[in-house]
């Protein structure tokens, strides 16, 4: 009988997303001056769970569906970060994204490590009724390795408060009481925070607005594209059109609407809630695609749409001044470089789409003290965490000379391997 060939094995997550994040990882360690302790914990996530959940169809068939969730780093607190329903979600893209997740709570100095999950599907081709028993499902099955001070999910792509909602539930009957600080994005009315919903977005144009600051630059006479248009773009878009920005552009997955004289962001708001999405919308815009969106002569791009989407082959094709990265990964290595050399200065990541994870971290910290506090409240500590973060960043920037994506991820590290040297390796 031919014998199975067994080639040398790889680690499991080491996709090329994984390889992004640790390239990053191992170019950022030879800036940040940590111990070998740091560098061999951190290259590896902590936990992977691997899932399959079947699934009762509408039409009565069966489907199994593949679900992640992966936990970098509980040095600093409990693990955090946002579930995912997506086509093309995989260990190594969860991997990646836990990873990020460590940086960008250590570096807005929340008590948690980093965590990713997310289930493989296409939401658009779901029924509600599917996508309640799916996230109902995950839930059960992940229970055993979530809890409010081991892991705790919130949103991500296409999953929002209402997901929330379903897995609080889920867990709570679990338990037998509700449990609401088991995931943060929750609705208000069962625990969640006032502007929640709106701090990613508005995280990125606070770090846009004191970044325009130091370069001398004035917001409200500024072109921004906006590549996305949901949880993150959306809500980044119209705070830009508030603050007096001119939005040139925006997209989704249906494509894109451009506009040198600038959009009417509350309308296009006000149609896909009608439609779901901008396609067909035609008034007084032209139609772009996703890829001429980037490539814009604009002032501000911000990547709100999902990973790798500024790449080496079209890097050099960019006509803004500034990168603001609303989503997690969407600049390839290479076209860091590229941007580097061209002088476009990145926002990054870790720190420009850190909102979200920080006002996650209020709703729980009034989710276990079941203490509410006002909406304008949660805007002043967010503003106050988010200028701090954005001037170390800044800083370590201008003094060491290196980019702003150095400079956070130093900073990040730095605050983790601080953590890790104090506890040591157990036992
Ligand atoms: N999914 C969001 C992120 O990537 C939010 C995570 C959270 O709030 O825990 O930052």
């Amino acid at each position: 009988m031919a014998k199975v060939a067994h080639p040398a094995p790889t680690l499991e997550w080491d996709t090329p997303l994984y390889q992004q994040a640790l390239t990053q990882l191992e170019h950022a360690l030879e800036l940040a001056d940590v111990p070998d302790l740091t560098s061999t914990r951190l290259r590896h996530p902590e936990r992977c769970v691997i899932f399959s959940l079947p699934i009762e169809m509408d039409d009565g068939s069966y489907r199994s569906f593949p679900a992640y969730r992966v936990q970098h780093s509980s040095v600093l607190g409990p693990t955090k970060g946002g579930i995912r329903y997506d086509e093309a979600v995989d260990l190594g893209e969860c991997a990646a994204l836990a990873m990020w997740m460590t940086w960008k709570c250590a570096l807005l100095r929340l008590p948690y490590g980093g965590a990713k999950g997310g289930v493989r599907c296409n939401v658009r081709e779901l029924s509600m009724n599917e996508v309640t028993r799916i996230t109902r499902r995950f839930t059960a099955e992940l229970a055993p390795f979530i809890g409010p001070q081991l892991d705790i999910p919130a949103p991500d792509m296409a999953t929002n408060e209402q997901t929330m909602a379903w897995m609080m539930d889920t867990y709570s009957m679990q338990k037998g009481y509700a449990v609401p600080e088991i995931v943060t994005g929750k609705p208000i009315s069962i625990g969640g925070s006032v502007f929640r919903h709106e701090a990613t977005g508005a995280g990125v144009v606070m770090v846009i607005e004191r970044a325009c600051s130091r370069l001398g630059w004035d917001l409200a006479t500024q072109r921004c594209a906006v590549q996305g248009f949901g949880n993150v773009g959306g809500i980044a878009a119209t705070e830009l059109h508030d603050k007096g920005a001119r939005v040139v552009a925006v997209s989704d997955i249906s494509g894109g609407v451009y506009s040198p004289a600038g959009l009417d962001i509350p309308t296009l708001h006000a149609y896909v809630a009608q439609h779901g999405s901008l396609e067909g919308y035609t008034k007084d815009v032209e139609r772009i695609t996703n890829e001429e969106l980037l490539e814009l002569e604009c002032d501000i791009l911000v990547l709100a749409a999902r990973e790798d989407q500024v790449t080496g082959e079209n890097a050099g094709k960019l006509r803004c001044k500034l990168v603001a990265e609303g989503a997690n990964g969407p600049t390839s290595n290479e076209g860091d470089r590229i941007l580097a050399e061209r002088g476009i200065p990145v926002l990054p990541d870790i720190l420009t789409n850190a909102g979200g994870v920080t006002v996650s971290y209020f709703e729980w910290v009034q989710d276990l003290g079941r203490l509410f506090w006002d909406r304008d409240e949660i805007r002043r500590r967010l503003a106050d965490k988010m200028s701090d973060a954005f001037d170390r960043v800044w800083n370590v920037s201008q003094e060491r000379g290196i980019s702003l994506r150095d400079a956070a991820l130093v900073a990040a590290i730095r605050e983790v391997s601080g953590a890790l040297e104090a506890r040591g390796v157990y036992p």
